[in-house]
């Protein structure tokens, strides 16, 4: 049955009730009475009807503290559909509230920025890394003109002149960031930033290191040549002459060399983008290894001593050689005929601990901290004369952030230096490997 038809079939039979009331009041009490019996039934109606308006206007006011009775008549159906229509929305709300919720869990893993404005630029929602990208507090900014809220004059350029087919790329403190405006739906604006700080940093890195070795490459090239010409020019110069040119175009040749070599593994490790792949590493016998080679280098210039009381490790044994073999070349370098070198592997509370310990020439704190840039050197003529490249501390520190360990400079100006590498607990090698 339609609900048109549910609804006035009760109406019809009570309406029908009240006449057949009033016709036997009629019959049996004479017309008078018919009357009052008929008005008393009627007026009975329109009180039970007044009554159930009432209910209603009550539940209306609160519908999730007050419950509907269940009618009488054609209200059963009424408030029955006014009940599933009450159900309908709860579910509908529920709905949404969840949906809403895990829109904004998604949009906070979002690796981007989200602000989502009205048409005239006021806050509605954002992200948490859009807060933390434009120093926002959705709490206390909501429904503030972004605009006042960010407050860049880059910003408010390209909100006035309104070309948002292009990003905006600006800073904001410390931070580069690229900036995207959306135009959505009728009333709606979104903003997407994105954080290019360590990417832009890493290209500036990139520019510089090619600089410096431009630079660095051209200077022995230059000198190369410029031997070349001379022997293209003069022909007949005299054997002892042509002799030191030539030793001085090797030296250049072998500065080139190392530093090829050192860019090349610098790079190599830079590339590198899985985590060591670990394998035992002899220590004792890699040392020793160094050992030799230093002392060869040396030429008997120094003392170069070893004391070995540390475990082996779990690493890269070719990437600790490059690290170890570069602080004890160092060590050699910056260290007087004369001087003592300790090389030491020990034990400790921590984890193992690798130390370089010279007598040397010494380093200023201020260098300290800068020493593991690339082409940072205290004194470029003495490097050079050493044949230096200026990349050997930045090796070490790629292998030993590889390795989780870390680097310490302890050192006086004409006292020495000490090198020292402690690796973490982790690193050892189990005795049973
Ligand atoms: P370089 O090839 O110039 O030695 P490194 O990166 O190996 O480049 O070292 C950077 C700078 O650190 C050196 O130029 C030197 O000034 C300083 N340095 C490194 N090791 C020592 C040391 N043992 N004693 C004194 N200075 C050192």
């Amino acid at each position: 049955m339609s609900p048109r038809s549910l609804f006035w079939i009760p109406v019809i039979l009570r309406l029908l009730l009240v006449a057949m009331t009033m016709g036997l009041g009629w019959y049996w009490w004479g017309s008078t009475a018919g009357f009052v019996i008929g008005f008393i039934a009627v007026l009975g109606l329109a009180l039970i009807q007044l009554q159930y308006l009432y209910q209603l206007s009550l539940w209306l006011e609160n519908p999730d503290q007050i419950k509907l009775v269940d009618g009488f008549g054609a209200w059963t159906d009424i408030f029955a559909r006014l009940y599933k229509l009450r159900r309908e929305d709860q579910k509908n709300r529920n709905d949404l509230a969840e949906w809403l919720s895990r829109f904004r869990q998604a949009m906070s893993l979002l690796p981007d920025g989200v602000v989502i404005m009205d048409d005239v630029l006021f806050l509605e929602w954002c992200n948490p890394l859009a807060e933390k990208h434009l120093r926002l507090n959705l709490d206390r900014d909501k429904g503030m003109r972004v605009t006042n809220l960010i407050r860049s004059p880059e910003f408010i350029d390209y909100i006035i002149l309104g070309k948002y087919e292009k990003p905006l790329s600006m800073t904001l403190g410390e931070r580069k960031l690229i900036i995207h405006l959306i135009p959505f739906e009728q009333s709606r604006q979104i903003l997407v930033t994105h954080d290019v700080t360590d990417t832009d940093r890493l290209d500036q890195t990139r520019r510089d290191f090619i600089a410096n070795a431009s630079h660095e490459l051209r200077t022995p090239l230059t000198v190369i040549n410029g031997f070349l010409e001379i022997a293209a020019m003069q022909p007949d110069l005299d054997l002892e002459t042509r002799k030191q040119h030539l030793d001085l175009m090797v030296d250049q040749g072998k500065r080139m060399q190392n530093l090829v070599e050192d860019m090349l593994s610098l790079t190599r490790l830079e590339a590198i983008d899985h985590p060591v792949r670990p394998e035992p590493v002899k220590v004792a016998m890699l040392l020793q290894q160094i050992q030799r080679d230093s002392i060869a280098l040396s030429g008997g210039r120094h003392e170069i001593s070893l004391s070995m009381d540390g475990p082996d490790l779990l690493g890269s044994s070719d990437e600790l050689h490059s690290a170890f073999a570069n602080l004890v070349t160092n060590a050699v370098r910056y260290t007087p005929n004369g001087g003592k070198i300790d090389i030491i592997w020990e034990k400790h509370a921590e984890g193992p601990r690798f130390i370089v310990r010279d007598d040397g020439i010494g380093i200023r704190p201020e260098h300290i901290t800068r020493l593991t840039e690339r082409f940072y050197r205290v004194d470029k003529g003495r490097s050079r004369e050493t044949q230096g490249t200026g990349l050997g501390l930045a090796i070490v520190k790629h292998v030993l952030i590889r390795h989780e360990a870390q680097l310490t400079i302890e050192s006086e100006v004409g006292k020495g230096s000490s090198f020292i590498v402690q690796f973490p607990v982790t690193a050892v090698l189990a005795v049973n490997h």
